[in-house]
């Protein structure tokens, strides 16, 4: 089954407006399975609205749009889906009624303006608006149905969830459910792990997908499937072929972070964190602020110093704090971009590894956390 959504409005055409209620239902349409692979925006103009709606509904099982209700003669959505399927608006007087008892909630009236709120397409199922003025409606045909909301966000997903989500499931036989995890990586590069997966990026059920964050890059598996625990065995398979093929580089999945993943660690061993870190402006003390009482003492420079005095005085605030685990992460200017140190000090292990940025990468300060903390994850991990 297909949906498409269509945002009727002049405003997003003039980049005027955000358009935020495709994302919100494509959502909510992927929750209960339904397939969308379309979506558009045409301006408050009948027949455009009319031939967007037509189209849409000769490709897809079902058409929402949004916008377009109010009571003025510049919102024409009634108008253009009555003419996408021929037929004419008419006049609902338990719409006009409805209406009356919303504006004397308000205690006014409304004006002969409001009247228009009360036509809707020969045919339609009216949608009643408990919290604005403009009812939706649904026009069934044989082959697809349209269905019109409101523009405003929070009346447009009050009748969502509360009358187009139940209509469709049902008119839809909707059963199936899909569902989704995130599967979370570090220190491997987006192209690197394009060309590991390539063949996972290109199933169709569960679809596998990446999404690039500065020095991490996150895989999303989604499954479809008609119950949880089909949905759930989809995705497992496909877990253990990355965990086989980019192990190494998965430090978390869902809502877990790198920094929430090395805290967890340091939990774990008992142990208390000092940091030190020059020419970041404080990034990986940032990074970490949500975890005071893992981290015993920061010190944070403005220029990175030579490599034994920064160790050196990250060796002190060990001993003073005391920590049992530091980190030092320096960054220095260079002519190609930047070079980076970082230092792991554990009871059994001191690590130190350097990296250079060129001058384009962006986010490089962003990077050079990730990287620090990845270093510190796997000498955790695997070396202590
Ligand atoms: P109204 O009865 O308020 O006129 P309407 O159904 O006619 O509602 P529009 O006039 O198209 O809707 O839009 C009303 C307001 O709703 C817009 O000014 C904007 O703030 C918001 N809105 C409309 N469409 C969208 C959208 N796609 N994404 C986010 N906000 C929107
Ligand atoms: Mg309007």
């Amino acid at each position: 089954m297909e949906a498409e959504i269509i945002t009727i409005g002049t405003e997003l055409l003039l980049g005027e407006l955000v358009d935020t209620n495709t994302r919100y239902i494509a959502r909510a349409l992927r929750e209960i399975g339904l397939d969308l692979y379309r979506t558009s925006t045409v301006g408050d103009n009948i027949e455009r609205i009319a031939e967007e709606v037509q189209a849409s509904m000769q490709r897809a099982d079902a058409v929402i749009t949004t916008g377009g209700l109010g009571p003025t003669i510049d919102d024409p959505t009634r108008e253009g889906i009555a003419k996408a399927c021929g037929v004419e608006t008419i006049f609902v007087p338990e719409l006009w009624q409805q209406i009356e008892e919303r504006f004397a909630g308000f205690g006014s009236v409304p004006t002969e303006n409001n009247r228009r709120q009360a036509y809707i397409p020969a045919g339609a199922i009216p949608i009643e608006n408990p919290v604005g003025t403009a009812p939706g409606f649904i026009v069934e045909t044989d082959r697809s149905v349209a269905i019109s909301l409101p523009g405003v966000p929070a009346e447009m997903q009050h009748l969502l969830v509360t009358d187009v989500i139940p209509y469709l499931k049902q008119r839809l036989g909707l059963q199936s459910i899909i569902k989704s995890r995130i599967v979370r990586t570090a220190g491997i590069g987006e192209s690197m792990l394009d060309h590991k997966i390539e063949d996972l990026e290109k199933l169709h059920n569960p679809t596998v997908g990446l999404s690039a964050h500065p020095g991490r890059v996150d895989i999303r598996i989604t499954a479809k499937a008609k119950t949880d625990q089909e949905a759930d065995k989809m995705i497992a398979s496909v877990e253990a072929t990355l965990e086989q093929r980019i192990g190494r580089a998965i430090y978390g999945k869902d809502d877990q972070t790198l920094e929430s993943v090395v805290i967890g660690l340091l939990k774990d061993k008992g142990m208390h964190l000092a940091l030190l870190e020059a020419g970041t402006d404080g990034a990986l003390a940032a990074s970490l602020a949500e975890f005071p009482e893992i981290i015993a003492s920061e010190q944070i420079l403005s220029e990175a110093g030579s490599e034994e005095a920064l160790s050196a005085a990250l060796k002190e605030d060990m001993r003073n704090a005391p920590a049992q685990a530091g980190l030092l992460l320096a960054m220095q200017p260079s002519r190609e971009g930047s070079t980076v140190m970082i230092q792991v000090l554990l009871p059994d292990n001191e690590h130190t590894d350097h990296k250079s940025y060129e001058a384009h990468f962006v986010n490089m300060k962003t990077r050079a956390v990730s990287y620090a903390l990845l270093w510190l994850r796997r000498l955790l991990l695997f070396e202590s």
